[in-house]
């Protein structure tokens, strides 16, 4: 496969991150939501785009079998920020890429208004890749979607039932790459995979690394044991990227009365703000926002002192937060003359 290094540019913190803010509501439209009949619908955005396609942990919420006060609101006011975590990293002109296959996949991807290009899945937890199962002969019965993932998470698909038969059928099409790889997605979008550490009980665990060339730069890491885990320094990273999506599973450690939270590590919201401070918000730093809450997670409030907690350090959730600009159209896309 074809790969190229990209140079990680931070041009996107005035105007252009402004301009493109203000093409968020039309981004959020389905195709042709707003077009007269006879009409063509907007070719799509002009830049390249990350959109959260959701904000709950890998089971959702409300969660099965649950009462508490989170679970009830998303109940009786259910959001699209409820759906379990997803990423859109949408191409200028509304080419897309599907980044975990979440069991909300269906409204996921008609949200979008077209199949997404391709698949890329961080891992096999059941919020990350159980939604395929949707592209298989008893749903879509889909031609051949590629799924980009590590060569574990490729055997573990290749060899488990039910998934298998995706594969046998040809619903999907295995694009394994890395561990630590990078690929060119489309013109103008690279993406780096990174190993976690992780419960990873079928597979290994990634996160993502997107960088447009010549615009800006992400990093998407829904699961993580301990920051301190990991072989790479978080705080760096803040000043390395434009965006950071990051594990936002838990506010404290004391969120599972009756359950041992040693059986599902997370790096708490609070401790991550913490070993965060002095970098956010500072200049040159990348903009921090959580996801992937679990169901107990007082953040689900926007009211709740670890909300205001959370905006006072300079964070942000994607329960505020959907759109992520990262800049302009590749080369040669004939959207807009290259750039210089
Ligand atoms: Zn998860
Ligand atoms: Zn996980």
């Amino acid at each position: 496969m074809h790969t190229r290094r990209f140079r990680s540019r931070l041009p996107l913190r005035g105007g252009l991150l402004r301009a493109v803010s203000l093409l968020a509501p039309a981004l959020l439209l389905g195709p042709g939501a707003c077009s007269a009949p006879g009409k063509p619908a907007a070719s799509g955005p002009s830049v390249w785009t990350a959109i959260s396609l959701g904000s709950a942990q890998d089971a959702g919420i409300p969660h099965l079998a649950c009462e508490g006060p989170h679970c009830r609101e998303a109940r009786a006011r259910p959001r699209l920020e409820h759906r379990v975590a997803g990423l859109a990293l949408v191409a200028p002109g509304g080419r897309w890429w599907l980044v975990d296959a979440t069991p909300d996949l269906p409204e996921q991807v008609h949200g979008r208004g077209r199949l997404p290009a391709g698949i890329l899945l961080t891992h096999a937890h059941i919020g990350h890749y159980t939604g395929l199962m949707y592209l298989g002969r008893e749903g879509l019965d889909a031609r051949g979607i590629p799924v980009h993932c590590s060569p574990a998470m490729a055997a573990f698909l290749e060899t488990e039932a039910p998934w298998r038969q995706l594969v046998a059928l040809g619903n999907i099409e295995l694009r394994p790459w890395g561990p630590d790889g990078r690929l060119d997605l489309a013109p103008g979008l690279g993406v780096e995979a990174w190993r976690v550490p992780h419960r990873d009980e079928f597979a290994d665990t990634h996160a993502f690394a997107f960088r447009v060339e010549g615009g800006a730069s992400l990093l998407y890491l829904p699961d993580i044991d301990a920051w301190e885990a990991w072989d790479r320094d978080l705080r760096r990273l803040v000043r390395d990227f434009d965006w950071l999506l990051l594990d936002g599973t838990f506010w404290s450690a004391a969120e599972l009365p009756g359950r041992e939270i040693a059986e599902v590590p997370h790096p708490p919201v609070s401790a991550t703000l913490e070993l965060l401070a002095p970098l956010l918000g500072a200049p040159g730093s990348g903009r921090v926002v959580f996801t992937h809450f679990n169901h107990t997670n007082p953040l689900w409030d926007p009211d709740s002192a670890a909300s205001r907690r959370l905006a006072c350090a300079g964070a942000e959730t994607t329960l505020s937060r959907r759109v992520f600009p990262l800049g302009p159209p590749p080369p040669g896309d004939g959207a807009r003359p290259p750039r210089e």
